[in-house]
C-alpha cells in the first residue's frame, strides 16, 4: 500500500502506485489543459509530485515540450545561476562480492585486474588530484567486507583530508559505498564525509533482483532503505540515482521522485543530489545487452523534468557522457560535473596498460580538468570548486531552507569566483587563466549584496597575494 512515510521500501516505492502514475501519464500525454496546469504549478518553483512530473515526461506535444525545456532552463538559472561545481571520483578498490550484471566489478569477472590502494597509494592519487586543482572528491569502492571493510574506508578518508600538498587540499569527500548499517553511517559522519551517495540502479523490484543475483546487494529492501539508515546515522545529505538503461525510463523516473518524496516526508529534507548515469560500455559489459537504453533526446528530457520536479536538488553528470551530451544538458538542469576523471583504481598516478584494465566504465569525455574548466567558461559558465556549505555546517534542513528562500545564492557566486581564482592562480594553463580572469571580472557585478561584493573584491586580491581558503 503506497505510503511515503512508511519505512518499508515496498510501501514508499509502491509498484502499483508507479504503474497507476504511468497509466495516468500515458492517458494525459496530450491533455493540454492538464499539462498547462502542471506547468503553472511548476512555475511556482516548489516542485511537482511524481505523478505530475510523469505527465510532463510523457507529454508528446511539441510546443509543450519546448515550454518544459524553457522552464527547466529558467529554474536552473534562478537556483544555480551560471555556476557548475566540479569534482572527481577516486576509486579505492574494485574488489567486490556482488554479482551486478551491468558492472565489470562483479565477482565473477575473472579477467578484470583487481586492485586496492594502500594508504601510500591513496596519498599519491590525492596529490595528483590536488595538482590538477580538485577540491571535492567522490570516493568509490566495491563491496567486500574482507578487502574493503569500513575501517579501510574511514582510514582512507582520514588520509585524504590530511594531505596538504603545495596549495592543494581536498575539502569535501563524498562517499559512494555499499548500503550499510546505521552504526556504520554514524562512523562515516564522524569521519567528516559530505554527501553519502547510493544509486538505486533500478526501482523495479523484479528487475533489481534479476540484475543482482548474488551478494548482499541482492536484498532490494536493504538497499532501498539505505538512505533512511544514513539519515538515522546523522548524515544530513544523501544522494540518489538510477542507472538509466536497466529498466523502462519512465518507471525509474517515477520511482526516483517517489524516493525523494519519501525522504522529504520522513526527514523533512529531500535528496541533496540526484545523479543520472546511463549504462555504458566496460570490460565484460555490452550496453546493447540491456534493451532499455535511452536516446540523447529522452535523456535531455529526463534532466529537464527532474529539474522542474525537484528544483532544490543538485543534479550530477559524469564523464560517462560525451562532451556533446554534457553540453546539451548543462543548461537544462545539471549543477555538478566531474572533470579529468579516471575510473580505474590508481588511474590518476599511472595510465593503465590495456591488459591491466581496472576501470568501472569507459570514459566518454577524456579532456583534462583544465580543458573542462576552459570549455565551461567559454560557454559563460563559472566553474566552481566551492565546498563551503558542508564546512560551515550548512547541511540537511538548514541547507534546504537557505536554498528554498534563495539566500544560498548570496554565498554560491562569491564562493565560486574565489575558488575559481584559486584554481587560476595555482593550476590553470595560461590560456585558461586568461579566459578565467575575464569571467571573474564579468561576474563580480552579479554579486548583488554590496557588502559581500566588497569583501569578495578584497579576498580576490588576497588570493593573488597567496592567501587561500576564504568562504562565505
Ligand atoms: S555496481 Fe557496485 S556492488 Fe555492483 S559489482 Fe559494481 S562495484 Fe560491486
Ligand atoms: S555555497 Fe554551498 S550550495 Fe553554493 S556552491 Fe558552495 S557548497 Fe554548493
Amino acid at each position: 500500500m503506497y505510503d511515503p512515510r512508511s519505512m518499508k521500501a515496498e510501501d514508499f516505492i509502491d509498484d502499483q502506485e508507479i504503474q497507476q502514475s504511468l497509466a495516468y501519464a500515458e492517458a494525459h500525454k496530450a491533455d493540454r489543459e492538464l499539462i498547462d496546469s502542471i506547468l503553472d504549478k511548476a512555475r511556482l518553483r516548489k516542485g511537482l509530485s511524481h505523478r505530475e512530473a510523469s505527465v510532463l515526461l510523457a507529454c508528446e506535444l511539441e510546443d509543450k515540450n519546448q515550454e518544459i525545456c524553457a522552464l527547466a532552463e529558467q529554474i536552473k538559472k534562478d537556483f544555480y545561476g551560471n555556476r557548475i561545481v566540479l569534482f572527481a571520483p577516486l576509486y579505492l578498490s574494485n574488489y567486490c562480492v556482488n554479482g551486478c550484471l551491468y558492472c565489470p566489478y562483479h565477482a565473477k569477472n575473472k579477467h578484470i585486474a583487481r586492485k586496492k590502494l594502500t594508504q601510500d597509494e591513496i596519498r599519491a592519487e590525492v596529490i595528483a588530484l590536488q595538482d590538477m586543482g580538485h577540491k571535492r572528491l567522490a570516493l568509490e569502492t566495491g563491496e567486500d567486507p574482507v578487502n574493503n571493510p569500513l575501517e579501510y574506508v574511514l582510514e582512507s578518508i582520514h588520509t585524504i583530508y590530511s594531505i596538504k600538498h603545495k596549495n592543494g587540499a581536498i575539502r569535501r569527500v563524498n562517499v559512494n559505498i555499499a548500503a550499510t548499517t546505521v552504526e556504520n553511517y554514524r562512523r562515516l559522519k564522524e569521519a567528516g564525509i559530505g554527501t553519502y551517495i547510493l544509486f538505486q540502479e533500478t526501482y523495479h523490484k523484479q528487475s533489481y533482483e534479476r540484475l543482482h543475483p548474488t551478494g548482499p546487494k541482492s536484498n532490494y529492501a536493504y538497499h532501498t532503505e539505505a538512505h533512511d539508515r544514513a539519515m538515522q546515522g546523522g548524515i544530513d545529505d544523501v544522494g540518489l540515482g538510477v542507472l538509466f538503461g536497466l529498466e523502462l525510463y519512465r518507471y525509474e523516473f517515477c520511482g526516483l521522485l517517489m524516493h525523494a518524496e519519501h525522504l522529504e516526508a520522513v526527514f523533512g529534507v529531500g535528496p541533496h543530489t540526484i545523479s543520472v548515469p546511463r549504462v555504458c560500455p566496460a570490460d565484460d559489459i555490452d550496453p546493447d545487452s540491456f534493451d532499455n537504453g535511452i536516446s540523447d533526446d529522452i535523456f535531455a528530457k529526463i534532466v529537464a523534468c527532474i529539474r522542474i520536479a525537484v528544483p532544490y536538488t543538485g543534479m550530477i553528470i559524469s564523464t560517462r557522457e560525451s562532451q556533446k551530451v554534457r553540453e546539451r544538458v548543462l543548461h537544462l538542469g545539471i549543477s555538478q560535473i566531474s572533470g579529468g576523471s579516471r575510473t580505474s583504481v590508481g588511474g590518476y598516478v599511472q595510465e593503465e596498460k590495456p591488459e591491466e584494465n581496472s576501470a568501472q566504465f569507459d570514459v566518454s569525455d577524456h579532456r583534462t580538468l583544465d580543458e573542462v574548466v576552459r570549455w565551461l567558461m567559454e560557454m559563460d559558465y563559472v566553474p566552481s570548486f566551492c565546498t563551503a556549505c558542508y564546512r560551515e555546517g550548512r547541511t540537511g534542513d538548514r541547507f534546504m531552507s537557505l536554498c528554498k528562500s534563495g539566500q544560498i545564492q548570496n554565498c554560491c557566486l562569491p564562493n565560486a569566483l574565489m575558488t575559481l581564482k584559486e584554481y587560476l592562480e595555482d593550476y590553470a594553463s595560461p590560456a585558461t587563466r586568461a579566459v578565467g580572469e575575464k569571467i571573474i571580472a564579468a561576474n563580480i557585478p552579479e554579486v548583488t549584496n554590496p557588502r559581500a561584493r566588497e569583501l569578495l573584491v578584497q579576498r580576490l586580491q588576497k588570493i593573488t597575494q597567496g592567501e587561500r581558503d576564504f568562504r562565505f
